[in-house]
């Protein structure tokens, strides 16, 4: 009698392998290895961007400006810099009524080059970085890395550097301290065991044969890119070079049910998301589909959320579909639902006393919906309706997607924002909602494929409702 009451009553978290069948675990296996696949390819915002618009095309998507005039069933995109990217399905509603908006972001901590990065010091040659986003910096020292990004000439020339990743190529690092040496370094607080200005990166060891040069090791490096890439230093100057983690994503325990990967915040509601509107045909309201870049630094610059150019794809498919008018863009916002989808904290055993037991979001328990990710009063939040995470709810129930809700952390301690407020601020209903990431913002970031799978089925529901 209690049992069954207990059934009825309580809210019960399950762990989501349980009652899998053989086919389901098939299917969410198979999905993660095309994840895995699409990520070693797509490292950063740029190479995210080129696979995504080949993906796209391949799928009937074309760019907006392709288009003169748009109908329902129509699949447009546009590219923003190469950095972000916004897709469409136009719905069969009007779209006054309001779009169905996905938004995740593509770019992940890491460390970038200085605009003048190239030194030599006593016999080595190295890149000097500064950091990109939140990240624990010894983290980021004795790992491989590999160099991925363009320089642009002045003639509007651009090279692709991507070097690093292929089985043949070289790789690069940054040394740490052997621990003989470092008891002063161990007495220091863990944040400030490695300093921001010492992330250099050791790029070779060589000297340029020849007597008379200064600098010889740097020289030679120069000239090994120069022969290579046809670059001279001053070119460093208009580049955008990131340097990411070497590793491959890869299958993750004995039971191979996660995967540890690089830059998989966000880059895992990023493909999932994707994933899920490429095998959309017909939508009644309008889906949209939001890569954005920079949310690890604030979405500040053009190529972030903060930016006007969303608005200027949405007010492009209001003259292109011939309905625009004054304020149709606020009014098309306002009656907009959103998932934010970005990932969350998940609950981590062995570092429990930073999480609330009950409010936290557990790996394999499915998508993780987050209602605000404020702390400490739930300052900067953005708070979801509860009108709206009824409706979300209620999609995610009836399409039988398994979720939980979850904070970011104690409430005197957690912190960190998505992109929710942005759209919310326009009038947007909006929610966050992603995947659970263990060793979140490190060079190796775990997830359940379960909470991949359940990310997929999620989006599609939202932009199929
Ligand atoms: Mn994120
Ligand atoms: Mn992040």
């Amino acid at each position: 009698m209690g049992e069954e009451l207990k059934e009825k009553l309580f809210n019960k978290r399950k762990n989501g392998w349980e009652k899998t069948t053989p086919e389901q675990k098939q299917e969410i296996f198979n999905l993660s290895k095309k994840y895995m696949d699409f990520l070693n390819s797509a490292k950063t915002e740029r190479e995210f961007i080129k696979q995504t618009k080949k993906l796209a095309r391949s799928n009937g998507f074309k760019d907006i400006m392709e288009y003169q005039t748009l109908k329902p069933g129509d699949k447009i995109f546009f590219v923003n810099r190469e950095k972000s990217m916004y897709l469409a399905i136009i719905g069969e509603e009007p779209i006054e009524k309001g779009m169905h908006i996905i938004g995740s972001h593509i770019d992940s901590p890491r460390l970038d080059l200085k605009p003048n990065p190239i030194y030599e010091d006593t016999g080595l040659a190295y890149f000097k970085t500064h950091y990109y986003g939140g990240i624990k910096k010894y983290q980021w020292t004795t790992i491989p890395l590999s160099i991925h990004g363009v320089i642009v000439k002045t003639n509007g020339e651009k090279i692709e550097i991507n070097i690093g990743e292929d089985e043949n190529d070289p790789i690069f690092t940054i040394t740490d301290l052997l621990p003989h040496l470092a008891q002063e370094q161990m007495e220091k607080k863990l944040k400030n065991g490695i300093d921001g200005e010492d992330l250099n990166l050791l790029i070779g060891s060589m000297p340029f044969d020849c007597e008379k040069v200064q600098e010889k090791v740097k020289l030679n490096i120069l000239n090994i890119l120069n022969q290579k890439y046809g670059i001279t230093e001053a070119d460093f100057i208009s580049s955008e070079i990131e340097l990411v983690p070497a590793f491959k994503a890869r299958t993750l325990g004995f039971d191979e049910s996660m995967v540890a990967a690089y830059g998989q915040d966000d880059k895992v509601c990023a493909y999932t998301s994707l994933a899920a509107l490429m095998e959309l045909q017909n939508v009644k309201n309008t889906a949209v589909c939001i890569l954005s870049d920079k949310e690890e630094i604030g979405s500040m610059g053009n190529t972030g959320m903060e930016s006007h150019m969303f608005d200027f794809f949405i007010s492009e498919i209001l003259n292109k579909l011939g309905v625009n008018k004054p304020n149709l863009l606020d009014k098309v916002f306002c009656f907009s639902k959103m998932l934010s989808s970005d990932v969350d904290a998940a609950f981590d055993p062995i570092y429990a006393s930073v999480s609330d037991k009950h409010n936290a979001g557990f790996l394999g328990n499915g998508i993780a919906l987050v209602k605000y990710t404020g702390a400490r009063g739930k300052s900067g939040a953005s708070d979801a309706n509860a009108e709206f995470v009824a409706w979300v709810r209620n999609v995610l129930e009836k399409n039988d997607i398994k979720f939980q809700l979850t904070e970011l952390g104690k409430v005197d301690i957690g912190g960190g924002g998505t992109i929710a407020y942005i759209l919310a601020n326009k009038g947007t209903d909006v929610i966050d909602c992603g995947v659970p990431v263990l060793s979140m913002h490190a060079p190796y970031e775990v997830t359940s494929k379960f909470d991949i799978y359940s990310a997929y089925l999620t989006y599609k529901a939202f932009w199929k409702e």
